[in-house]
């Protein structure tokens, strides 16, 4: 039986190796744009790969139904990948977090062994070769690139992704190939991603980080908040908090809908002891300018934008300060609201929302209910995972079941 699997990354890698141990009399053939395997492997957890997570549940997955990966998740939970990477060679070391990484802290280690592997079960990588159609005729398929025709192939595995991150080749052709044999997707949209908003004067902020609580907002209703790092941005906000909350935001803001974030700068004090903090420093210092006081609550940069926020002259004496405008300052410290006009698209992503739809999918199998010996394994499905080792996983898993599946 002969394989083709489209796209080298973790999804098509698993599912090459899960398959050829399964059956040694398989040919497989692996197709990627890339000359190398793995280039989001390599880049993930900004090179050390934040390869999965020890917790593990569909609720750490967005899309048209997040419950579809619980078969991947029940047959390839995290204990049956550490016994994957045993078997190729690889240690990994669980943080406290749960977030998972190679023990070398290098992706190149992964991507490394995942070769060497490929390479004594005598798969054949076919790299530097962008596939550019699949068809199918009676029972078997032909894969297309701009150079050769690959013929004879019992089953094909389409695993190459989507868009987030174009500069390491990334396309969203998995969606066009699934189209030709009767699929739909829904809209991709850039996840993982810092997000522009419309405070008119973000250079003076920029590269403040603060270690807060952000709230979303969709159309005024409180949609999701997470504690964690805000980072002040050219464009906007970043940081992982941000990166977080972005999962929520941007869909709805490729609908046209309001969306606003709101950042607590002091999730640890409420809004009593912040107002009793301030007003008592005001009250004990009266000569003192507000400004240098507020430069002992945040940092020196923050503090004329909480000021200017609360319409106080940046030369005003802590005694200047009335009681409303003392107010204001803790409504901008405790409750700092941004629109968020756009984010900073696919290019800063770390992972495509949106894709292949999967109520058209197997979830046991990962088949295609349209096409028979058609599969999809990894991020071209409507499947995305949260920070934290979770899209990662879900390649692993799906490539697991996908590969499980072409076995027989
Ligand atoms: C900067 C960055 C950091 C990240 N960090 C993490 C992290 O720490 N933890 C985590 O869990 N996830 C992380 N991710 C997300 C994670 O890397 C991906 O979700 C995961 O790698 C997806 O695997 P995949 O096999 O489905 O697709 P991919 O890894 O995208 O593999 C698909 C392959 O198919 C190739 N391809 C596409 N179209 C074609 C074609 N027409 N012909 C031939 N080849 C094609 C692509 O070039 C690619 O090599 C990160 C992503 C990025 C961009």
């Amino acid at each position: 039986m002969k394989i083709a699997i489209i796209g080298a990354g973790a999804a098509g890698l698993m599912a090459a190796i899960t398959a050829k141990r399964l059956n040694k009399n398989l040919k497989i053939d692996i197709f990627d744009i890339n000359k190398a395997i793995g280039k989001k492997i390599l880049a993930s957890g900004n090179g050390r790969c934040n390869i999965s997570n020890s917790q593990i549940t569909s609720k750490n997955y967005i899309g048209e139904n997040p419950e579809f990966v619980n078969d991947a998740l029940k047959q390839f939970s995290f204990k049956d990948f550490e016994r994957f990477c045993k078997s190729i060679g690889l240690l990994l070391d669980i943080k406290e977090t749960c977030k998972v990484y190679p023990l070398s802290n290098e992706a190149k280690s992964v991507t490394n062994l995942l070769e060497s592997t490929i390479n004594a079960l005598d798969i054949k990588l076919i790299l530097d070769t962008k596939v550019t159609d699949i068809q199918k005729e009676g029972e078997s398929f032909t894969i297309h690139s701009n150079e050769k025709t690959f013929t004879n192939y019992d089953k094909v595995v389409v695993s190459c992704g989507l868009g987030a991150a174009p500069q390491l080749n990334a396309t969203e052709m998995g969606m066009d190939f699934a189209q030709k044999f009767g699929h739909s997707s829904n809209l991709t949209y850039p996840s993982l991603v810092g997000l522009h908003t419309n405070y008119e004067q973000p250079s003076r902020i920029q590269g403040v980080k603060k270690e807060a609580h952000v709230s979303l907002y969709i159309d005024g209703n409180k949609e999701a908040e997470i504690s964690g790092d805000v980072l002040f941005t050219k464009y906007g906000v970043s940081g992982f908090a941000i990166l977080d909350i972005s999962q929520y935001a941007v869909y709805p803001l490729s609908l046209y809908q309001d969306v606003q974030i709101a950042i607590n700068l002091f999730p640890n004090l409420n809004r009593n002891e912040l107002l009793g903090m301030v007003e008592s420093l005001f009250k004990s210092l009266p000569n003192e300018k507000a400004l240098m006081l507020l430069t002992g609550l945040v940092s020196n940069k923050l503090a004329p934008v909480i000021l200017e926020g609360a319409k106080i002259d940046k030369e005003a004496k802590a005694s200047e300060v009335n009681a409303k405008q003392i107010r204001s300052i803790i409504n901008n410290l405790i409750n700092w609201r941004f629109k968020v006009t756009d984010t900073q698209g696919f290019k800063h992503a770390e992972a495509s929302g949106g894709g292949v739809r999967t109520d058209e999918v197997d979830s046991k199998t990962y088949e295609s209910k349209k096409c028979k010996g058609l599969y999809f394994a990894g991020e071209v499905l409507d499947i995305v995972g949260n920070r934290g080792g979770f899209n990662l996983h879900f390649a692993w898993a799906s490539g697991y079941l996908a590969g499980k599946t072409i076995s027989k």
